[in-house]
């Protein structure tokens, strides 16, 4: 063995882990051409959990010619065809949720819970949803016949390993094209699992191809020649790269990317509920999410009551082990995402906002950071700016509704907001005018296949997800 492993509680049995994994091209497993690694860590305990293989420019372009030759035999068989792959896929999927949702924890550091009953359910969702589409596309008012784009090079994070994964691919095999992803480096383990998934359900070799590898290996990708398509889910600095990168070539390009999402609470609002949607809106997966609701816009009458409120509810949050069934808070995927969360925490206090966390402990090893409210922020301040993509939360006031849009809006993202109000004659006013892609009503952060997801303005472009979600993979 390559590395010494404690000992697995017991939910960890349920996943085996080998010590190393290799590329997968052309439906099978092969060492990178320079034998190159690197590790990846839980980010709870920092513990290593396995040896993966570094893909370079030979390996990028090999898992390209896997996916050029596969893809005219894909793209012409009849949906009702590649549709049977899909919905088996979709299925092993849940039959290996359990693996699969210990795997993403571990390598991720989020909850169980959230694995659990979110990512995972969400995960075949998507595979049953755009299987239901794969017969369908000449009836879907594109013309007969729209096809497939060719060869989708797609680059995804780390916060949702799984799930970018069943909105890059899903969408593409339902449409015929073959693709090549590329996982972030702290959690490729589930990418390659899913390979193993593509093995079970019986795909042809080369139609799905997973490189494991940095932002040099995604570099490679978007570049090479023979990609038609890139789809990217990540950083706005990055988003910009590969649109530059892109630009002068033949491949159509979508991007999803960052955002600083307002919640906004009306006085008249249920207060209580709205407790609910915040938490979830910042807590959930450690707030290491594009569209979570990172700033509080609070309309100033029911300011005080509404974060007495808060606070007595993040008292009870549980921060700590990611395998516990109880556990609310889990760990930060990485030493430099903390290192970030960090330092734009430290610039609110230095700029002049009042923090306050709970009372909590945290874990000895590995990455965490305690559930953090910011008050007296103002809009000039780097935390009601930048996007901080851990358990922070800035908190701003409003007095009427045009300030509210006017706030929310004063960012140069896009990507989702929340409105608390009982009026449905404001829901529908705030959904018009705010500039967010995603706005949601008395909830936060529900996600449904159907429905298509993506920005305005720095948030990207291109939409996931739905009907829309096909158009970025076919000519019509
Ligand atoms: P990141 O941009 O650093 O990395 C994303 C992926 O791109 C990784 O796989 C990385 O290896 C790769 N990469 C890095 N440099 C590259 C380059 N020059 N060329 C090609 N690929 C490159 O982002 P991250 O830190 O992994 O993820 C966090 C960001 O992702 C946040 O800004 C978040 O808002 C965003 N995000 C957006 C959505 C969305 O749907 N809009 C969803 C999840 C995350």
């Amino acid at each position: 063995a390559l590395f010494e492993y404690a000992p697995a509680p017991e939910s960890r049995a349920v996943v085996d882990i080998a010590p190393a994994y290799g590329l997968f091209i052309d439906g099978a497993f092969r060492e990178a051409g320079s034998g190159t690694t690197f590790k990846t860590l839980s980010p709870a305990t920092e513990e290593v959990l396995s040896e993966v293989a570094y893909a370079d420019a030979a390996d990028v372009d090999a898992a390209v010619r896997a996916a050029r030759a596969a893809f005219p035999a894909w793209a012409a068989l009849p949906g009702a065809e590649r549709a049977k792959y899909l919905f088996r896929i979709a299925r092993i999927l849940q039959e290996r949720s359990r693996e699969l949702a210990v795997l993403e924890t571990l390598d991720n550091g989020k909850p169980i819970r959230e694995t659990r009953d979110a990512d995972l359910p969400l995960v075949a969702a998507h595979f049953f949803y755009y299987a239901g589409w794969a017969d369908k596309l000449n009836h879907a008012g594109y013309g007969p016949d729209p096809r497939p784009l060719g060869v989708a090079a797609q680059v995804i994070p780390w916060n949702f390993p799984l799930l970018m994964l069943a909105w890059k691919i899903a969408p593409a095999l339902a449409t015929g094209n073959a693709v090549v992803l590329k996982p972030a480096e702290t959690t490729p383990l589930s990418a390659l699992f899913f390979a193993d998934v593509c093995r079970q359900a019986g795909l042809p070799g080369g139609v799905v191809n997973i490189v494991t590898g940095d932002g040099a290996t995604g570099a490679e990708l978007v570049a090479h020649p023979d990609v038609d398509k890139v789809a990217f889910t990540g950083s706005t600095a990055v988003g910009k790269e590969i649109a530059r990168t892109v630009a002068g070539t033949r491949k159509k390009l979508t991007l999803e990317l960052g955002g600083k999402g307002a919640n906004i609470v009306f006085d008249d609002a249920p207060l209580d509920q709205a407790v609910e949607g915040i938490v979830n809106g910042i807590f959930f997966n450690q707030g290491q999410v594009c569209c979570a609701g990172s700033r509080l816009l609070v309309q100033e009458s029911v300011r005080d009551e509404l974060l007495d409120a808060l606070k007595r509810r993040l008292a009870t949050l549980r921060v700590g082990d990611p395998l516990d069934k109880n556990t609310d808070v889990g760990a930060i995927n990485s030493a430099e995402q903390l290192a970030r969360i960090t330092e734009l925490a430290e610039a609110g206090e230095a700029e002049g906002a009042e923090r306050w966390s709970p009372p909590c402990e945290l874990p000895p090893d590995g990455y965490w950071f305690a559930p953090t409210l910011f008050t007296n922020v103002t809009q000039a301040h780097r935390i009601a700016r930048e996007e901080i993509f851990g358990p922070v939360l800035s908190v701003l006031t409003f007095r009427t509704p045009d300030e509210a849009v006017a706030k929310a809006n004063n960012t140069p993202y896009g990507l989702s907001a929340g409105v608390w109000t009982e009026k449905g004659s404001r829901i529908l006013r705030m959904a018009n005018e705010l500039r967010a892609g995603i706005v949601w009503a008395n909830t936060f952060n529900k996600f449904d296949p159907a429905s298509p997801f993506g920005g305005y303005k720095e948030s990207g472009y291109g939409r996931e997800g739905g009907r829309h979600g096909l158009e970025a993979y076919l000519n019509v």
